[in-house]
């Protein structure tokens, strides 16, 4: 359960992580092995910052969270209404969704009807309605029908037809939601979930555009600002990027595939943030939140206003389909007020979730291990969530070695940044032990048993679980870059 929870929070952040890495490079021609990829800001965007991509998800997502049907006319009108809204101050707009929402849009308002009928005159006027610009926005699309794909190919297609009218449009949306619905559902990558709902005469025309997809590099689909070219390359940089064996010892994981796959993605040139926001969706999907790498959580941020830690409780609140979440986030006990500098680094406080609620004023930085209700994210530092679930049940963590090393990479950045770091979880029982003996241990060289041993002397009651323990011995021995 807490994997398939993972992976439905992965949908809108891969999204996210693909559409900021790309934003950089957007309009550059491939980008050779030489030249490195990284998620840094570049002509108008802010480093981690999304673009149209992600924002005109978010509008979607943020309907479907209230667990409307995406079907409905109200659904949509409120849609296109929100579109419309970040439009008006948007720093990009796509060709085609911007003249779409231009001319469906009266004084000010807008209805999805508009938008349907400014969306098929456009493509009856110059036959040309095929961009990528409703593909890039489709996959909280699926995240509204893990119950049912039949729904699921009605309303992915019936929103993308708000802006693109083309069939390719909506085949590309229907085959991308039906590949992240089976994705969030079961883990496993396949494009060709979603074939039998393309109707025979052009069914054929897909299972070859696929095939080719897997046969080519992603930058053989230059011209990808056409739909098929773009999901195209977004599932080739999935299909041809080798998926890494597990290799704790030399810091290599299975879960690095969602940032290697990225990576290609971005490599493809030209419009970059789309090819990677489409094959992040899928990708978060199938890998889960926790595969993405926690230095691009830290700084992923956009349109309107919102941070990773939004995005993984939109997803949330998509799947349980409006519904409140019931989880307890009173963390109460007087073992949440824990707190202790790390035996190696005072610069590192470990603590409990009290700590967090009443932050010592030295304190310029989080990374949070257990689950945080929004009132306690801190958005006036750098405050990053770690998904590791304190069970012994291999499901429950399923990238547990990476995402140990992934949360202590990202103190040991925050570090290098100067900054006093909290790291802390409920009670400080297992998890804070736990990433605090991994750091420890990369920062003295010492064994992870003897850093687990000195961590926990100084924290009352600390007792990092078996699996945990067995995990640092696998990772444990990695030196410092
Ligand atoms: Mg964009």
């Amino acid at each position: 359960m807490a994997s398939y929870n993972d992976r439905v929070e992965g949908v809108l952040l891969g999204t996210a992580a693909g559409d900021a890495l790309g934003a950089p490079y957007e309009f550059a021609p491939p980008r050779g092995p030489e030249l490195e990829v990284a998620m840094v800001g570049g002509g108008p965007w802010e480093r981690g910052e999304w673009t149209d991509d992600t924002a005109m998800a978010i509008a979607i997502a943020g309907v479907a969270a209230t667990g409307a049907d995406l079907r409905d006319d109200s659904a949509q009108d409120a849609i296109v209404r929100r579109w419309l809204e970040w439009s008006r101050t948007a720093k990009d707009v796509g060709i085609q969704t911007g003249s779409v929402l231009r001319s469906a849009s009266r004084g000010g308002n807008i209805t999805a009807a508009d938008a349907r009928r400014a969306s098929e005159a456009l493509h009856r006027q110059t036959g040309r309605t095929a961009g990528n610009g409703s593909l890039m926005r489709t996959a909280p699309v699926a995240l509204a029908y893990l119950d049912d794909e039949d729904a699921l190919v009605e309303a992915a297609r019936s929103i993308s037809e708000l802006t693109h009218y083309d069939d390719d449009a909506g085949d590309a949306c229907m085959l991308w939601c039906c590949t992240i619905r089976h994705a969030v559902l079961t883990g496993e990558l396949d494009a060709r979930v979603g074939l039998t709902h393309i109707a025979a005469y052009r069914r054929e025309l897909w299972v070859k555009r696929l095939a080719d997809a897997e046969s080519a590099a992603p930058a053989s689909f230059p011209n990808n600002g056409w739909v098929v070219t773009a999901m195209q390359a977004a599932w080739s940089a999935i299909a041809t990027t080798p998926i890494p064996a597990d290799d704790p010892q030399a810091g290599v994981f299975r879960a690095d595939h969602l940032r290697l796959a990225l990576d290609a993605a971005v490599r493809a040139g030209y419009d970059t943030d789309t090819v990677a926001a489409i094959a992040g969706g899928l990708l978060g999907a199938a890998y889960g939140a926790s595969a993405i790498p926690g230095e691009w959580r830290q700084v992923l941020h956009g349109w309107p206003g919102y941070t990773a830690h939004d995005l993984a409780a939109l997803a949330s609140a998509i799947e349980r389909g409006g519904k409140p979440d019931l989880f307890d986030f009173s963390y109460a006990g007087s073992a949440v007020d824990t707190c202790a500098p790390h035996p190696y680094d005072d610069g590192v406080v470990l603590g409990g979730v009290g700590v967090l609620r009443d932050l010592p004023s030295d304190v310029d930085a989080v990374v949070s291990l257990c689950r945080i209700r929004d009132e306690d994210m801190r958005r006036d530092m750098p405050h990053v969530e770690v998904r590791l679930i304190d069970r012994v049940d291999r499901d429950e963590n399923p990238h547990l070695d990476f995402v140990l090393l992934d949360a202590v990479r990202v103190i040991e950045q925050l570090r290098r940044e100067g900054r006093t770091v909290l790291v802390h979880c409920v009670a400080a029982y297992s998890r804070t032990p736990t990433v605090g003996a991994l750091y420890g241990a990369r920062l003295r060289g010492v064994g992870v048993d003897d850093a687990v041993r000195d961590v926990t002397a100084v924290l009352p009651g600390a007792y990092p679980n078996p699996a945990f323990r067995e995990a640092l011995r696998r990772v444990g021995c990695l030196a410092v870059p």
